[in-house]
């Protein structure tokens, strides 16, 4: 049996969902927009700590539940072209589809249900709110908030057969450097990070070519 353990940010979706949560959030404060890409980039090359960089972004981040509302809008038409045009696989394999994300369910989840991924098969983080609706952080318990905390998602999962992981960034291909994946496919459709190169199994420019591999 084959299990698709599927990253969201940047390889189901175009960009980082939390970079535009940035920038509807704040649209014209470009130095902070840059700023917080350059985090990004920092934690998905590895060079940060991912909860380093999740706690750095989270910090500067001025959002409500009504800008997590239109970052979905914006994202629902910023899906990779290749998941938009493969919806028939992931509807076909969605006992076998587990989405596992450091991004957020407020944004992940509106989307995910729309290509029939299993409600309990969304691994992400939670944000935390006031009462005016206002986010003021993230809920530290959640272990994909941690380091490693994609390795300790799909380690819990126990899934017995082999285990192929897709995604652009490091944090996906830990799951595989720390024994609990068999496959680390490279998704570049997106974004190219030269330095995961050598770490991965498949380097795949779409889903299509993934799929190729797999079936
Ligand atoms: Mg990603």
């Amino acid at each position: 049996m084959n299990y698709f353990i599927i990253d969201f940010d940047s390889t189901f979706i175009k960009n980082e969902s939390l970079d535009i949560l940035f920038e509807i959030s704040d649209p014209n404060n470009n130095d902070k927009i840059r700023e917080i890409k350059k985090i990004t980039d920092l934690g998905m090359n590895g060079h940060i700590s991912f909860s380093e960089s999740l706690k750095r972004r989270i910090k500067l981040l001025e959002a409500s539940r009504k800008d997590i509302d239109k970052a979905v809008n914006n994202i629902r038409l910023n899906i990779s072209d290749s998941f938009e045009k493969n919806s028939d696989f992931i509807r076909k394999n969605r006992t076998k589809i587990y989405l596992v994300s450091s991004g957020f369910h407020e944004i992940i989840d509106p989307i995910a249900e729309e290509f029939n991924i299993i409600k309990n098969h969304i691994y992400a983080n939670n944000f935390v709110f006031d009462d005016n609706e206002i986010v003021t952080g993230f809920d530290d318990k959640n272990v994909l908030s941690m380091d490693k905390g994609k390795v300790e998602i799909v380690k819990n999962l126990n899934l017995d057969g082999t285990i192929h992981v897709i995604g652009d960034g490091y944090t996906d291909y830990e799951i595989k450097k720390e024994g609990f994946a068999d496959y680390f496919y490279l998704f570049a459709e997106n974004i190219k990070r030269e330095s995961l190169i050598n770490n991965a199994d498949f380097l795949v420019k779409s889903l299509d070519q993934f799929i190729k591999i797999v079936e």
